[in-house]
């Protein structure tokens, strides 16, 4: 019996037998030139390549109603293709065979992806390769991925160095419980698949394809990342009992979620979700969300296309409102810079974190910010849009997007184009220095909503991203509740409503610290709603407020911690599988 430890992804328990996963071979040709009399038909081989590998993401897309954002990925897939496809028939052009040209096109996106800073771009290296291979393919004429077998009879482990997306999503449906990658992290596409697919899922398994001989038995334990190999007979018994737990834990969580989010003396939190693109709003109506408390718009940039323009922000808001109505639509403006990619590629910033990023970043791009604001404004006329400026750091960043959105109002009016002139506009505050001058800025704005992500990164001086300092990531650091304190009690003051939408929200024991703050809604990632609405329907608000008022006291992260753990013991326990 061999034990290793990766990432974990997704949940369960599951024991199969181990079946390695190799790219599927396809017949591509050696041919790299073609003389100018073949051009033309080399085209027409890329157009029927095209358009058949167009039809075979549709039909993955159809084949995987199972979670909205697995079909979201398929999309982004078939815009990739549409993409690239005129890039492609260039070089072919200048005579370049069709799989050549395809090869360069891609690899030359895709390892442009890879050296971006931010590793959710450069995990979305897999879904450009993703796509060559498809292609690939189709001008081969080569099946489609087959999915691995194994003996036939038993469950399967499927065990790679890494997977695009689609051989992931092929996956499903045939005999395969368990998926561990040598490589890949928790955010990449390939991820989000294996969470909807439903089987447990760890990646970042090193030396995993060497360690385990196909038919090996393998035990995969998604919630706690670990895999065993050739499990002996007490391991075997526990993977089953977590397995049965697990299962039984999340169907139970999901049935609950038409339940009103509500303590049991009786008060209502909000619970809404956060989304990068339209479609995960059906995810998140699905687990009872009542809307969208933050939507990352910087997410529609796509590093190898242009800044999307005033129609396709306009597009992407309204599929969004169309599938979040009635609830309401909080939609973030560009949140670029630090981590995150920004147009024109990264800035040469000693301290990105600090430098021109977000609202800083727009104001330094008006063209490209306006695009956007009148975007808002004209989808902020057909149901209950928000805006909501990230970043602030001061009152002049809010009477500054404000005074930019008031000219967009203008023009829009001179134009005749329909729009709302004063929708509500809000502040996240997850800046230090907005949450001590909370009290100012709610004077100014309709909301706030506070993001911990960063507001922990500033005021403890610890750079997010970084794994070294990850350990003192404290979202109970006596400043940090100091600071969240400060900003709910100044909304209070001015009577505007204040969400949390920072990741502190989902975790349960900060979920009833910040109840007891004084926090009625939070804005979560979709798959954790579930878990947190069954933890406030088991929870009396006035507990939560005694509890919160004793954690206020404690002079240190570790004193925080060690008592809401041990005052929450039995509000847990209901919201862990086998708890
Ligand atoms: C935050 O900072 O808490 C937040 C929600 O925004 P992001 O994670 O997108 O920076
Ligand atoms: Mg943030």
């Amino acid at each position: 019996m061999r034990r290793l430890q990766g990432i974990p992804v997704s949940g369960g328990s599951r024991i199969g037998r181990a079946v390695h996963h190799e790219a599927v071979p396809f017949a591509a040709t050696s041919r790299r030139s073609v003389a100018p009399d073949e051009v033309a038909s080399e085209l027409e081989r890329l157009s029927t390549a095209q358009r058949e590998a167009d039809r075979g993401l549709v039909e993955a897309q159809k084949a995987l109603v199972v979670d909205p954002k697995v079909g979201s990925i398929f999309e982004v897939h078939r815009m990739l293709l549409e993409a690239v496809t005129p890039e492609i028939a260039d070089a072919v052009r200048a005579g370049t065979s069709a799989e050549h040209a395809v090869e360069t096109v891609l690899r030359r996106h895709a390892n442009r992806l890879a050296q971006l800073a931010d590793p959710v771009f450069a995990e979305r290296r897999q879904d450009v390769l993703d796509v060559e291979r498809r292609l690939l393919r189709a001008l081969a004429g080569s099946p489609a991925p087959r999915v691995p077998e194994g003996d036939g009879r038993s469950p399967v482990v499927v065990v790679a160095e890494d997977l695009t997306p689609s051989e992931t999503a092929a996956l499903a449906g045939g005999r395969v419980v368990g998926l561990v990658l040598e490589h890949g992290g928790p955010t990449s596409h390939t991820a989000i698949i294996a969470k909807a697919l439903g089987f447990p899922c760890v990646v970042g398994v090193r030396g995993v394809v060497g360690a385990v001989a196909p038919g090996t038995e393998v035990w995969v334990d998604g919630a706690a990342g670990v895999v065993v190999v050739d499990p002996d007979s007490v391991s075997r018994a526990e993977a089953e009992r977590r397995g049965v737990a697990y299962e039984a834990h999340e169907r139970a969580l999901l049935e609950e979620s038409h339940l009103p989010a509500e303590t049991l003396d009786g008060h209502a939190v909000t619970l809404l979700a956060n989304i990068e693109f339209p479609l995960e709003v059906g995810a998140a109506a699905e687990r009872g969300a009542a809307g969208i408390g933050l939507f990352r718009t910087e997410f529609l940039f796509d590093p190898a296309r242009p800044v999307p323009d005033e129609e396709e922000h306009l597009a992407a808001y309204r599929a969004a409102l169309e599938r979040v109505r009635p609830g309401r639509l909080t939609i973030r403006t560009f949140d670029f810079g630090a981590d995150k990619a920004t147009p024109g590629g990264a800035t040469d910033e000693r301290n990105p974190a600090l430098g021109v990023r977000s609202l800083r970043w727009c104001f330094a791009h008006p063209d490209t910010f306006r695009a956007q604001l009148r975007a808002l404004l004209r989808v902020a006329a057909e149901g209950d849009v928000r805006i909501m400026l990230p970043m602030v750091a001061s009152l002049d960043d809010v009477r500054r997007a404000r005074a930019m959105l008031a000219e967009a109002s203008a023009s829009l009016l001179r134009e005749g184009v329909p729009h709302r002139p004063d929708p509500p506009v809000g502040a996240m505050i997850e800046v230090p220095a907005a949450a001590v001058i909370a009290d100012v800025l709610a004077a100014e704005v309709d909301f706030f909503s506070i993001g911990t992500n960063d507001l922990i990164q500033y005021a403890l001086a610890l750079d997010r991203t970084n794994e070294h300092v990850a350990p003192l990531f404290r979202p109970s650091h006596p400043s940090v509740l100091r600071l969240i304190t400060q900003t709910v009690r100044a909304a209070a003051g001015r009577g505007i409503p204040v969400t949390m939408c920072g990741e502190m929200g989902g975790e349960a024991v900060y979920t009833v610290l910040l109840l007891g703050m004084g926090l009625r809604e939070l804005s979560l990632t979709p798959a954790v709603i579930p878990r947190v609405r069954r933890l406030i329907r088991g929870l009396t608000l006035a507990r939560a407020r005694a509890i919160a008022a004793r954690s206020l006291r404690f002079a240190t992260a570790d004193e925080v911690d060690t008592y809401l753990h041990r005052a929450l013991a039995g509000v847990l326990a209901p919201v862990r599988p086998g708890g």
